[in-house]
């Protein structure tokens, strides 16, 4: 069928009111769950194929994710969707006020390659929660992926309410071409200028959930241990490619040696029970980005790691020292297993550093001291983050999700995607039993003290 077709299918459905009943959603949303449930070998197998993800690790990063987004709608849909009472004050008196979540109708959203499940289908979910219909547009760069999604859903879901639409460059501009209520997209920031400017012809709402780089403080009174294995983990997980990896490690110049060691320490500790690392490790999405990410290489900033296999589009966990922001790695998003540590003296100079950029996706603490953590915190705009750990605060839904600056525009996960899919209608409601005329012309000199006297 035609984008167009699928387009006007979806307006009239979205008109006949039918996705405003709360009911009707909490269905779709149980029939998404038992249709995921239900393919789930397919899935595995799909993102196997593409970039040989293991079971656990797709269940871990993309499946719990998605059980837990929809499990959150079902759970507090009404709550997010009553009418919510405000004050009116005595301008208006004797009216109520109150404000309407409403859904904006037909969306749109294009998703990214790293997590081809869950950043397809979590804000794929949440549209539908918050009562629009959704044409979804995954990436093709995982092709087995996005023919698994296109096939469950499209099998599972009449056309004119959700549905995927699979393609690259030409079919996403040509969906970009119609007027929709929304469109959220995940992707780089390249990608999103384009968005922007296509939505923009339409003053079409975005969010844009882009990337960059996320800078990662190692201060000197951490716990060297702990904080190297929780680096390793958000690092290397995904082959590296995770929008919100730590990108790079700005460590305390006196603990660098004992850092650089334990990050070593660390790699070989997870790999310890992978007989062959080259074998079992997560593949680089494509050719393109191996030979991207080879380049970043530099063998006399190898401090571990560094094997690489081509045919295999392999990768493994790799530690550069001795970088400084002038290199090759400091100038762009890496996504991928690298991961360039810069030590610095002055934690001053360190944060002037990351200020002159883009402000970044996210960013990652590692301190005991509270003051230093609460400095960072205070004069480093990121989208989101943690202390003491990285990656994890995407796991929890009531901490909204997104970017700042060239990191994005918007958020979203559990209420703050409802709210993203969501118009919020605001209403002044009067009764006509009494009418104060105070507004009304003859204007008159004690009409005005009374007026000012309100504002004063
Ligand atoms: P990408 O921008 O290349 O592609 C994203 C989507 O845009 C895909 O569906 C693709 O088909 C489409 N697309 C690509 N070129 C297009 C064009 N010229 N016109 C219209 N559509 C086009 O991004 P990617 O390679 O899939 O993902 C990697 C990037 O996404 C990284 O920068 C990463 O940081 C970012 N990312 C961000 C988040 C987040 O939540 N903020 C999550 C994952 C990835």
């Amino acid at each position: 069928m035609k984008i167009k077709d699928i387009l006007t299918q979806q307006q009239n459905f979205f008109n006949s009111n039918k996705t405003k009943n709360i009911n009707f959603r909490i269905e779709q949303l149980s029939k998404i769950k038992k249709a995921l449930k239900e393919n789930e070998g397919l899935l595995y197998k799909a993102i196997y194929e593409d970039f040989g993800k293991s079971e656990f690790e797709t269940y871990v990063t993309e499946l719990s994710l998605l059980y837990h987004e929809i499990n959150s709608c079902i759970k507090n849909i009404r709550k997010w969707s009553k009418r919510k009472k405000v004050s009116t004050g005595i301008i208006n008196f004797p009216a109520k006020s109150y404000i309407i979540p409403e859904p904006l109708g037909t969306t749109l959203v294009i998703g990214a390659w790293n997590y081809p499940y869950q950043l397809s289908l979590v804000p794929s979910i949440t549209s539908l929660a918050a009562g629009n219909t959704v044409i979804l547009k995954p990436s093709e760069l995982p092709s087995k992926t996005s023919e698994v999604m296109a096939k469950i859903i499209n099998d599972n879901f009449p056309s004119e309410y959700f549905c995927v639409v699979e393609g690259g460059i030409k079919e996403t501009t040509e969906l970009l071409e119609h007027r929709f209520d929304k469109i959220f997209f995940t992707g780089s920031i390249p990608v999103g200028k384009i968005i922007y400017q296509a939505a923009a012809k339409h003053l079409t709402p975005v969010t844009l959930e882009l990337g960059g780089k996320s800078p990662t403080f190692v201060l000197a009174d951490t716990d060297i241990k702990m904080t190297a294995k929780r680096i390793v983990w958000a690092k290397f997980l995904n082959a590296g490619q995770t929008c919100i990896a730590p990108d790079y490690v700005l460590v305390d110049k006196s603990i660098e040696e004992r850092f650089l060691e334990a990050l070593k320490n660390e790699i070989k500790e997870y790999h310890k029970n992978t007989e062959n690392i080259e074998e079992n490790y997560l593949r680089i999405i494509n050719v393109n980005n191996f030979d991207r990410l080879n380049k970043l290489i530099d063998n006399d900033r190898l401090y571990f790691g560094g094997k690489t296999n081509r045919n295999e589009r392999f990768i493994s966990p790799t530690i550069l020292q001795n970088i400084s922001f002038e290199d090759e790695v400091m100038k762009g998003e890496i996504f991928g297993p690298i991961l360039p540590v810069i030590s610095f003296t002055k934690l001053d100079d360190a944060i002037k550093m990351v200020k002159e950029r883009p402000k970044p996706l996210s960013c990652y603490i590692y301190s005991k001291n509270r003051k230093n953590i609460d400095k960072l915190l205070n004069e480093i705009s990121f989208g989101g983050g943690a202390v003491n750990d990285s990656l994890m605060h995407l796991s929890n839904s009531n901490l909204p999700f997104g970017g700042v600056g060239l990191s994005g525009i918007g958020s979203y996960h559990g209420k703050a995607g409802f709210d993203t899919f969501s118009h919020f209608k605001s209403i002044l409601d009067k009764p006509f039993w009494i009418e104060p005329n105070i507004k009304y012309a003859p204007y008159s000199t004690w009409k005005l003290k009374i007026i000012k006297w309100l504002f004063k």
